[in-house]
């Protein structure tokens, strides 16, 4: 007989450990799977977590596993989850692992996150030391600084540029070939902000630390570091295999409270929807998923 979990918990981030901490206090028999693919792992602080401002996002992990350690039914796997199979007869789910293991668990949370895509493969180089995508986690740490702006879209560019004016008004806007309205263009020039629309032909500095961004054809254009608006996706397709129904715009629909449209699946944290990226809101989610979990399973136990 293969031993059979309450809940398997896919996804070590906060949202995935908040929740195995809750389901872990609540007596409940959890594994917890994470592969360290966290989206915040190429970073080398983390800010705005209430008494964690400035923490190693390593540190975070290490923490959170030393209080999820002090209750025996929770089992931390390092390992990938590479197909999740519902059996039909039992309603009981099968979790497959890269380490050619198979678990067996009546709920399932999906905590596995998101990932970035970038306008241009060099920026991966410098995100996490000099360019960021979240001016509320990174942007004190850059304040006044003459920063750069990389965004191709227009409604993101003017939405990235006008936040982090906030930060720092020695902002120049490049935008990698993409025109912009005239519109925009009077704004910018009313704040005095320059904005590039020459495709970007590469960046420059040092162990991450951006110095120039290059322009198609030459200009070198000096900047010590600045913010990124990415494409978002996410690295599994766990929910679609498991029929979690998506809205128009992709967001997996639950409840509110964690469950999704399949039963037995809960979500939580960035890979349920975008906005803010916050680990402290990921938590809370994990938290509001944990008690979805234990609430069902405490009903249809009772
Ligand atoms: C550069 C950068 C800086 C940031 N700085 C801050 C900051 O200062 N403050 C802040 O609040 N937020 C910050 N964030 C945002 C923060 O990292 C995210 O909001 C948060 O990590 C989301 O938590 P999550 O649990 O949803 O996902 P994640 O933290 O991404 O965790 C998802 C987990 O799922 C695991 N996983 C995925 N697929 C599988 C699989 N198939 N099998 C096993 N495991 C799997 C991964 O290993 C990963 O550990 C930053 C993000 C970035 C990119």
């Amino acid at each position: 007989m293969m031993n059979q979990y309450d809940c398997m918990i896919i996804g070590g981030g906060p949202a995935g450990l908040s929740a195995a901490l809750t389901l872990g206090r609540a007596r409940r028999k959890v594994a917890l799977v994470d592969n360290g693919t966290n989206r915040n792992r190429v970073t080398q602080e983390s800010h705005g977590f209430l008494t964690r401002d400035g923490i190693k996002p390593q540190e975070f992990k290490n923490l959170a596993s030393k209080d999820i350690e002090s209750y025996p039914s929770i089992t931390m796997m390092d390992q990938t989850v590479i197909e999740i199979i519902k059996d039909d007869i039992t309603g009981l789910f099968l979790v497959n692992t890269s380490e050619n293991k198979t678990y067996v668990t009546e709920k399932i949370l999906l905590a596995t996150g998101i990932q970035e895509e970038f306008p241009l493969p060099q920026i991966r180089q410098y995100y996490g030391k000099s360019l960021f995508s979240c001016p509320y986690c990174d942007g004190w740490e850059l304040r006044d600084k003459p920063l750069a702006i990389i965004a191709e879209n227009e409604e993101h560019i003017s939405h990235m540029t006008k936040l982090v004016f906030n930060w720092s008004q020695d902002l120049i806007v490049f935008t990698n070939g993409h025109q912009l309205s005239k519109k925009i263009q009077n704004d910018f020039e009313q704040k005095k902000i320059k904005a590039y629309t020459n495709a970007i032909k590469d960046l420059h500095g040092d162990d991450g630390n951006l110095s120039s961004v290059e322009l198609e054809p030459g200009d070198n254009i000096l900047r010590a570091g600045g913010f990124v608006v990415p494409s978002f996706y996410r690295p599994n397709k766990f929910a679609k295999q498991l029929n979690c129904q998506v809205d128009e715009n992709g967001t997996i629909m639950t409840d509110g409270a964690g469950r999704t449209t399949a039963a037995g699946i809960y979500i939580a944290g960035e890979t349920e929807k975008g906005g803010p990226s916050s680990l402290m809101i990921a938590a809370a989610e994990g938290f509001k998923a944990a008690s979805s979990i234990n609430m069902d399973i405490t009903i249809e136990r009772f």
